[in-house]
């Protein structure tokens, strides 16, 4: 069997296995919370996390699904505003936050420029500010946005992976070039940048995961990306379950996220967190699923390489 199918993988094919959207409300985040993050102050500190709900990115990633928290058509002006102040009102103090808005915070279609100025007074208590962004939309936008905030500005963006063969199959629309030239003009300006990276996206064996993931994390640092967030594939957006079936993806498993944290931490070059998220879904072994998992949560807090877990699935 070839590694890649023989059909096209574009927005079409995509969007065509799709299945249908969760209901949202234009004046509510659909999530917000305070984590503990390592900072690069390199303390742990509190982070707010508000995940804004607005119109779905127009990029249509093969592994993403983001756009089941999205609206068609763009939230009117005033309701991201909106939507901050409310997660706010709610939420305990904290001196970072993020703003994640399932694509690109500088797409206009997404979170109106007419809103920058509200969101910035609502910022104004925080130390930092990290939003999401697609490169495309990575320009004087963000400049403007970022004069405006008190507090300094870390835009993360997906690089996914530096693999030249699935990079391209992803449909996401960004060669590394694109990625180098906005982190390069990011931080000409002063701004922080954080990179997502996918461990083991499709047409990858759990090796050739692991090994692309710390190549792209070596890359990422390379190019002066400040943080690098770890990111296990998971399937759920329809597209992905289709390649699971025909064998072209398998999810990894969660020790697969733990060599490749490990890898980062011993980098030393920068922030490196494995992202938690529904992260029981990885493991198939119910007897230290728990332990691994609190070793990840430690790992990502003091940035130092835990010892490893036993078990009898493993020794
Ligand atoms: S650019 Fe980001 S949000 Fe948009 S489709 Fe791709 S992964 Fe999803
Ligand atoms: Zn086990």
């Amino acid at each position: 069997m070839s590694k890649y199918p023989g059909f096209t993988i574009d927005s079409s094919w995509i969007l065509s296995r799709r299945g249908s959207k969760n209901q949202v409300d234009p004046f509510r985040p659909y999530a917000f919370f305070v984590e503990k993050e390592h900072t690069s102050g390199g303390n742990i500190e509190e982070v707010a996390a508000v995940f804004l709900t607005n119109r779905e990115c127009p990029f249509s990633c093969l592994m993403c699904d983001l756009w089941k928290n999205t609206t068609d058509n763009p939230v009117p002006p005033g309701a991201i505003p909106t939507q901050i102040e409310y997660a706010l009102s709610q939420l305990p103090p904290a001196r970072h936050i993020k703003l994640y808005n399932s694509g690109s915070f500088f797409d206009p279609l997404a979170i109106p420029p007419e809103d920058y100025e509200k969101i910035a007074t609502l910022l104004e208590p925080f130390e930092t500010v990290i939003v999401e962004s697609h490169p495309a939309f990575i320009n004087h936008k963000t400049l403007s946005f970022s004069k405006l905030i008190k507090g300094a500005l870390q835009v993360a963006i997906g690089l996914e992976t530096i693999h030249p063969e699935v990079l391209p199959r992803l449909n996401k629309k960004m060669t590394l070039a694109d990625f180098e030239q906005s982190v390069s003009f990011l931080s000409s300006h002063g701004i922080g940048t954080r990179a997502f990276i996918l461990l083991r996206p499709p047409f990858m064996t759990e090796e050739e995961g692991i090994c692309w993931a710390n190549k792209s994390m070596d890359y990422a640092f390379r190019t002066g990306v400040d943080t690098c967030i770890v990111i296990p594939v998971r399937s759920g957006n329809g597209a992905m379950e289709y390649l699971e079936k025909q064998n072209y993806f398998e999810p990894p498993d969660i020790q697969s996220l733990e060599k490749v944290l490990e890898y980062g931490i011993h980098l030393k070059k920068g922030i490196v967190l494995a992202d938690l998220w529904d992260i029981d879904s990885f493991s198939s072994c119910k007897k230290c699923l728990q332990p691994r998992k609190e070793r990840l949560n430690r790992m990502n807090l003091l940035q130092t390489v835990m010892p490893p877990v036993r078990c009898s699935c493993t020794d």
